[in-house]
């Protein structure tokens, strides 16, 4: 079995600001990725908060420079996809669909993935009309008509950049004000081609052969159901860890999200955690990149003292 000091998982901005320290510190890591690396970033049309881009940057962009910085430090990325982590006194055993690779420290960036709403329809209609990405499908839906589900940052965000595409936006939120923080809801107020329906629950996803036709609403206030005509219905309701590689060996919330300190280590001694994967209050490519900073620098240390 191939051994590492350091393995990290996962290659959104936490993996990719762990491994740029972890190679710059020399240490004998691998970062694994199941698809490209990025993560979430690949699918944001345009960052705004990352300090110093003035005019923003494109999300793709930013992914792509953040491993050109880490590789060019050294960083080698593999592709696999991890399945399991078994730990064996001080031996970590990372699974993955390669085969076992074992390492003296891990640190996991698992990322977070879109949660889903749950009703019917959804899933029946997903590629369909369904969609949880803006960036992504948003051209398909060129003067057309369509409904975004949430109220936080990510469906203020996706909402204002799909009015590039659709005439009109329905942004369905299940309470009478945005989660969404200051910028991002001024501009969904502002935006003449959004409509906000407040207090509205999405109860169903209607549609046909040629894909979506409706969602079936319910107007909490007025207290009555009805059918709004939409070609499209994109879900921006939160996110949900993608933990379960590890649940059940490093401690987690309720909600799956993983437990750290304040140097990023897990449950586990010289298993840390950076980004989405966490239990935080701010998911921000800025706040997954300082704890992937902090997560190495963390597993360096832990390393000498091992030695
Ligand atoms: P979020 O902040 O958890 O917001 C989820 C939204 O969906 C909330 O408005 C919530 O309503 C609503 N919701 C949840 N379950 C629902 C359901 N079953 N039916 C109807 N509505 C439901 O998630 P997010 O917007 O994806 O953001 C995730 C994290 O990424 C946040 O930390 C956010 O700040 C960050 N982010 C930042 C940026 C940026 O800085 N530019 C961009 C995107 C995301 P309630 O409000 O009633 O709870």
């Amino acid at each position: 079995m191939p051994e590492r000091e350091l393995v990290i998982v996962g290659g959104g901005p936490a993996g990719l600001t762990a491994g740029l320290y972890a190679a710059r510190a020399r240490l004998d890591v691998v970062l694994l990725e199941q698809m490209s690396p990025g993560g979430q970033v690949l699918n944001t049309h345009l960052v705004e908060n990352w300090p110093g881009e003035v005019d923003g940057v494109g999300g793709y962009d930013l992914a792509q420079r953040m491993k050109d910085h880490a590789v060019k430090f050294g960083l080698p990325i593999e592709t696999a996809e991890v399945t399991g982590l078994r730990v064996e006194g001080e031996r970590k055993v990372v699974l993955t669909s390669g085969g076992e690779i074992a390492a003296k420290a891990v640190i996991l960036c698992l990322g977070a993935r879109p949660r889903k709403l749950g009703i019917p329809g959804e899933e029946e209609y997903t590629g369909r009309g369904v969609s949880y990405c803006g960036t992504c499908d948003g051209p398909f839906y060129r003067g057309q008509v369509v409904a975004c589900f949430g109220g936080g940052d990510t469906a203020a965000e996706e909402a204002n950049f799909l009015t590039k595409f659709a005439d009109k936006v329905y942004l369905v939120h299940r309470r009478d004000q945005l989660r969404a923080s200051g910028v991002l809801a001024e501009r969904v107020l502002a935006n003449d081609k959004i409509e906000v329906l407040w207090s509205h629950l999405p109860l169903e996803i209607k549609g046909g052969q040629q894909g979506v036709e409706a969602v079936r609403l319910k107007d909490l206030k007025a207290e009555r159901e009805y059918e709004l005509p939409v070609g499209g219905a994109f879900v921006f309701v939160g996110t949900e860890p993608n933990t379960e590689c590890v649940r059940g060996v490093v401690d987690t919330d309720s909600r799956g999200f993983i437990l750290t300190d304040r140097d990023q280590q897990t449950s586990i001694p010289g298993v840390f955690a950076a980004g989405d994967c966490c239990a935080k209050l701010l998911r921000q490519i800025v706040t997954a990149a300082g704890e992937g900073a902090t997560a190495a620098f963390a597993a360096q240390r832990y390393l000498e003292e091992q030695a």
